[in-house]
């Protein structure tokens, strides 16, 4: 096998399509990719046609609407191409009509009221800049989805109108900076993907793992991540044709995967493809994840993208690799070769610095999850607390820039750049692991997001923000009498304005939990108080400036935050309940029956039990505790049923029944620890931390 032959044959890209269209057909749909004109119906039709017989020679056949709906998966519903047998013969039919629109019932996905006010109908609409490809016999056409006024009911809409919101505003700034070939900005983004691996026998033990996805039980193993011998280690034979596999199956997508690699936890890998366009990149990363959990089960494993699968054992996050390029191929956040590209790229490194203090409540928000709150802020993820890192080089020629104002006391107007930029060095830059918004020399990684999220919130809220500093960059300039001084002066604001939000230390201490409240900045800690933002009145405008959410769409998406994460906790305490009284108080009972037996066994021959009585005791302690919470939990479970209000009920899931639930964990795992393992009725942290070989 090689990768050259491999790789795409499964997408319908720019070459299958220039040899299987005509170049009419072939430019216009083109400019309808590259310029969003409009798509003529005569064009859609000649598409349609060439993708079926390129499916049906590949052995697909039926083909897809595919979107991206709230629940953070995606969804598909597979129509085949068979259209009505005309005298016994079966014909093949797709129409341009099938490929731009679809129907699909709004009503059976999260809408966050968005259908009660409206119809229940919805619809799928193709998306031409993702390409379509074949998946287990099906034609895949990527799509956007909405309710039938059009409001958006899915993550790729809103995605494209923020790509559409930043291009607008960075090229109004470009312009005004001069620059007149570039067409459009891009955003680009890679996805770094952590993941665990463990095998699937010993996970289908654990109700927890099946129903959630993390455990909800478990004493710490032995031996955890303080050796350090995982991370980058050899890769375990099984593992490997897992990885394999799935590597290729990834390249005949036409995904660039390319690094895979041992993480920090035992059983924790990482894998990430080479950076695209946004949109693209979403899409991958959506297909990744769905073909890592299938390749996972053909080879007897679990593939496990739960945040926390693991207390106290690092958890899974997903990198987002952000960058802005020109058309012309110039990435606007890369450090430039001339003084006046160094003014440039101070400025847009400034339109990120500002967006990511003024909005620092949504950068937050977009990565909200039940899953997600248990490894921001614990000791190996960044904390809730939205931080810039720009390494000590970049800080400290802004540091220069604002005080010395080197711009007024050289003498020729342009030296800036060549003043300050050179001693930039790129090593210099990517040293700080704990940052949760780093620059790493040509792009910020956001370094918070959820190992189950999409990547398109996260993207959605990078692109709005910086699209809003650049437009009040570029109000300001398009005053300016003198451009460069006018940059200039809104660098050295904006450094100085928003310096608070620059941290360089290590995020992970909880002396910057103290420090970044002197600071004025927010920390929002768990889902229920970050989705709370998101409605602030701030937020709703600049989302409806530049029409990225209506406020129907913002506050539909609230509601299903709060929604979501009730619903998650809900399973996850239901899951408690069930393991503790059906297994776990079973067990300790008749574990603590077996050492009474014991003991009076012992005593009528005359041998001290002392330490018997001991260990009995405190079981049994234990156990009632077990008990008591427990019951408590099922009531608790019933009551927050009872509550109406989204926004009141998430508080309650959180605020009670949550921390019910890690009271009942912390008697069961000091009861695990002192419970003979051959009794205990789950697979142990060991025993699932080092299943793989
Ligand atoms: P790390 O040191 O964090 O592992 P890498 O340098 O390996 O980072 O890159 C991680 C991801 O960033 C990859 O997906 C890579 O393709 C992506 N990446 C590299 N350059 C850019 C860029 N200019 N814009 C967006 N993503 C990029
Ligand atoms: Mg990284």
């Amino acid at each position: 096998m090689s990768i050259t032959e491999i790789f795409a044959t499964n997408v319908f890209n720019e070459e299958v399509m220039k040899a299987s269209l005509s170049s009419e057909t072939f430019n216009s749909l083109n400019k309808t990719v590259e310029e969003g004109a409009p798509l003529d119906i005569t064009v859609a039709n000649e598409v349609a046609s060439a993708m079926k017989d390129w499916a049906i020679s590949k052995g697909a056949t039926h083909f897809s609407h595919w979107f991206q709906p709230m629940t953070g998966i995606t969804a598909e519903k597979h129509d085949s191409f068979i259209s009505a047998p005309q005298g016994g013969k079966v014909i093949l039919e797709f129409s341009g009509k099938e490929l731009i629109k679809g129907e699909s019932d709004a009503s059976s996905f999260p809408n966050g009221g968005i259908r009660a006010t409206f119809e229940a109908r919805g619809f799928t609409a193709w998306d031409p800049t993702s390409y379509a490809f074949i998946k287990d016999k099906t034609l895949y056409i990527p799509t956007a989805f909405c309710a039938f006024n059009g409001e958006a009911l899915d993550k790729k809409t809103p995605l494209l109108r923020s790509v559409e919101a930043l291009n607008k505003q960075a090229m109004r700034v470009l312009r005004l900076l001069g620059n007149t070939t570039a067409k459009s900005v891009k955003v680009s983004i890679g996805a770094e993907q952590e993941y665990f691996l463990i095998d699937k026998k010993m996970g289908l033990l654990r109700p927890d793992l099946v129903f959630t996805g993390r455990t909800l039980f478990g004493a710490k193993p032995p031996k955890g991540q303080e050796l350090e011998d995982h991370y980058f280690g050899s890769i375990k034979p099984r593992v490997k044709s897992f990885m394999e596999e799935l590597d290729e199956e990834l390249w005949k997508l036409g995904i660039p995967v390319k690094t895979e690699h041992n993480e920090a936890a035992p059983a924790q890998h990482e894998i990430a493809p080479i950076y695209s366009s946004v949109n693209v990149a979403t899409d991958n990363n959506q297909l990744i994840m769905d073909l890592m959990k299938k390749t996972a089960d053909k080879h007897g494993l679990i593939c496990l993208l739960h945040e926390k699968p693991f207390a106290g054992v690092a958890g899974s996050g997903k990198h987002n690799n952000w960058s802005i390029e020109t058309s012309d191929g110039e990435n606007l956040l890369k450090p430039g070769k001339t003084p006046s590209e160094n003014l440039q790229f101070l400025l847009f490194l400034a339109s990120v610095i500002k967006a990511a203090d003024d909005y620092q409540d949504l950068y937050r928000s977009a990565v909200a999850s039940a899953g997600n709150d248990h490894r921001l802020g614990a000791s190996e993820a960044p904390p809730a607390i939205i931080s810039v890192y720009l390494g000590e080089d970049l800080l400290s020629a802004l540091k220069a820039l604002e005080n010395h104002d080197l711009y007024k006391t050289t003498k020729t107007k342009m030296s800036l750049g060549v003043k300050i930029l050179p001693t930039l060095s790129k090593d210099a830059t990517d040293r700080n692991r704990t940052s949760p918004l780093a620059y790493t020399g040509n792009k910020f990684e956001f370094r918070m997001v959820g190992a189950s999220d999409s990547t398109a919130d996260s993207s959605v809220v990078l692109n709005v923000t910086v699209a809003e500093s650049l437009r009040l960059f570029a109000d300001e300039l398009e005053k300016a009498t003198d451009i460069e001084k006018a940059v200039h002066d809104i660098v050295v604001n904006t450094v100085k304005k928003h310096k608070r939000i620059l941290f360089t230390g290590n995020n992970y201490a909880t002396e910057w939990t103290e420090e970044a409240e002197k600071r004025g900045l927010k920390n929002l800690r768990s889902t229920p108080e970050a989705a709370s933002i998101l409605t602030d009145e701030k937020n709703v405008l600049l989302y409806e400036r530049h029409k990225v959410f209506s406020y129907t769409e913002i506050a539909s998406r609230q509601q299903i935050m709060f929604e979501n994460y009730s619903r998650v906790i809900n399973i996850e305490a239901l899951t408690v309940v069930d393991m503790a009284k059906k297994n776990i108080f079973p067990a300790i009972n008749s574990y603590v029956n077996d050492i009474i037996n014991g003991i009076n066994a012992k005593k009528s021959v005359g041998i001290d039990a002392y330490e018997d009585l001991r260990l009995s005791k405190k079981l049994s302690n234990l156990n009632s505790q077990i008990y008591v919470a427990t019951e408590k939990l099922e009531r608790l479970i019933v009551e927050a049923k009872k509550i109406k209000d989204a926004k009141t009920q998430a508080f309650y899931y959180h605020d009670e029944i949550l921390s019910l639930m890690k009271e009942i964990r912390s008697y069961a795992d000091e009861a695990e620890k002192n419970t003979a393992s051959n009794v205990w009725p789950y697979p142990s942290y060991s025993d699932l931390l080092f299943s793989v070989n």
